[in-house]
C-alpha cells in the first residue's frame, strides 16, 4: 500500500513538474518561471491592419527604448514576461528574441487575432475564412514558428467586442478552441465586462474545452465584482491585469475579497503596461513594469496577504494558468 502511494505521488510530482510553457527562446519547465508579469505590452502599433506593417518600426531604436525597462522589471524580481501584444498590433518575434536575450528575462510570445475595436485590427482574410482555416494559420506557427523565425507562440492571444459577441468574434473563439485542442495554448482572451466573457465560456463549452483553458483579460473592467467569484469557482482564470498607481486600493479590496472566498488560485494580476508606440516620436512615454512590486504588493502585505499569497499570484498562478496542456471535458 506504501509502495503504491509513494509510486502515485512519484506520478503526480513527475506530471506537475513536466508542465512546461513555451518562450521565445524555447520550453522552459514550469517551475522556472519565477515571478511572472502575465499580461503586458512591449510595443503596440496602432495603425490597424489596413496599412500594418513591420517596417513601421525601427528594430534597433526600438530595442534600445524597451531593454531598459526590461532591465527594471528584472531587478524587481521578474523573471517571466507575457507579451500581450497580437499579430496586426506589433508583434515583432525577431524583436521580443532580441530583448529576451538582452534582458535575460524569459518572453513569452503569441498567436491568434485581436477582434476587439470593431475589427480594426483584423486583417481581411479573417472575413471568409472558416474558424478550422483560421486555426489552421495559428496551429501552423505553434509548430513552425513565427514569420519565418523558430520564435513559436506560448499562447493564444485573441480578442472580442464588448457586449454580447458578434459573428466574427464568435468566429474568433471557435478558432481559439480548435488551436487549443490541436496545440494545449492557453486562450488569453482581450474581454472586459462579463457578459462576452460569459458567452465564450459557453463557446468553449461547447468546443469541449474547459474553463481553466481561459483567461479572462482586462476582467477589471466589470465593476460587479461578484462576477469575479462565479467566473474563478466556474473555473476560468480571471486576469485583474491593469494596476497602476491610482488603483491599488480597488485592488487590495478585490484581492482580499477573492482571498476570502478561496479562489485566489483563479486570479492572475499585471500592469498592461509599456509600451513603444510606432507613431509617436522615440516610441512615445514608456509606462513601466514596477507598480505592482513597489505600491501593491506592499499594500496587500500590509493588508494582512501572506508572501505565499503573493507567491501564488505572481509565480504559481501564471505558472499553471499559461501552462502548455490540452484542457478538454
Ligand atoms: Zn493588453
Amino acid at each position: 500500500m506504501k509502495k503504491l502511494l509513494a509510486l502515485l505521488l512519484w506520478i503526480v510530482s513527475f506530471s506537475l513538474s513536466a508542465q512546461a510553457i513555451v518562450s521565445v527562446t524555447g520550453t522552459i519547465p514550469s517551475s522556472q518561471l519565477g515571478v511572472s508579469l502575465e499580461h503586458e505590452h512591449l510595443l503596440v502599433d496602432f495603425i490597424g491592419a489596413e496599412k500594418y506593417s513591420r517596417s513601421h518600426w525601427n528594430e534597433l531604436e526600438a530595442f534600445n527604448k524597451i531593454l531598459p525597462y526590461l532591465i527594471e522589471a528584472k531587478k524587481a524580481g521578474v523573471l517571466t514576461f507575457f507579451d500581450c501584444t497580437p499579430n496586426y498590433l506589433g508583434r515583432d518575434a525577431k524583436l521580443l528574441l532580441r530583448l529576451s536575450q538582452a534582458s535575460k528575462v524569459n518572453i513569452v510570445t503569441n498567436t491568434g487575432l485581436y477582434g476587439g475595436s470593431d475589427n480594426k485590427y483584423l486583417p481581411s482574410f479573417v472575413f471568409t475564412e472558416s474558424a478550422e482555416e483560421l486555426s489552421q494559420r495559428w496551429i501552423a506557427e505553434f509548430e513552425k514558428g513565427i514569420d519565418g523565425t523558430s520564435v513559436k507562440p506560448g499562447f493564444i492571444k485573441t480578442s472580442v467586442n464588448p457586449g454580447t459577441l458578434t459573428e466574427v468574434s464568435k468566429k474568433l473563439i471557435v478558432a481559439a478552441a480548435i488551436t487549443h485542442k490541436a496545440t494545449g495554448l492557453t486562450i488569453a482572451s482581450h474581454t472586459g465586462p462579463a457578459i462576452a466573457a460569459l458567452e465564450q465560456l459557453e463557446i468553449l463549452k461547447q468546443q469541449g474545452v474547459r474553463p481553466d483553458a481561459f483567461i479572462w483579460v482586462h476582467s477589471q473592467n466589470e465593476k460587479q465584482t461578484q462576477i469575479f467569484i462565479d467566473a474563478a469557482r466556474f473555473g476560468s482564470w480571471v486576469s485583474l491585469d491593469g494596476v497602476n498607481e491610482e488603483n491599488i486600493s480597488w485592488y487590495v479590496e478585490v484581492l482580499t475579497l477573492l482571498k476570502k472566498e478561496n479562489l485566489l488560485n483563479h486570479v492572475l494580476i499585471s500592469h498592461d503596461a509599456g509600451w513603444f508606440d510606432p507613431a509617436k516620436p522615440n516610441g512615445g512615454t514608456f509606462r513601466p513594469f514596477t507598480t505592482i512590486f513597489q505600491k501593491l504588493v506592499p499594500a496587500l502585505i500590509a493588508a494582512g496577504f501572506t508572501q505565499k499569497e503573493i507567491d501564488q499570484l505572481l509565480i504559481t498562478n501564471p505558472a499553471a494558468a499559461y501552462a502548455l496542456a490540452v484542457r478538454t471535458y
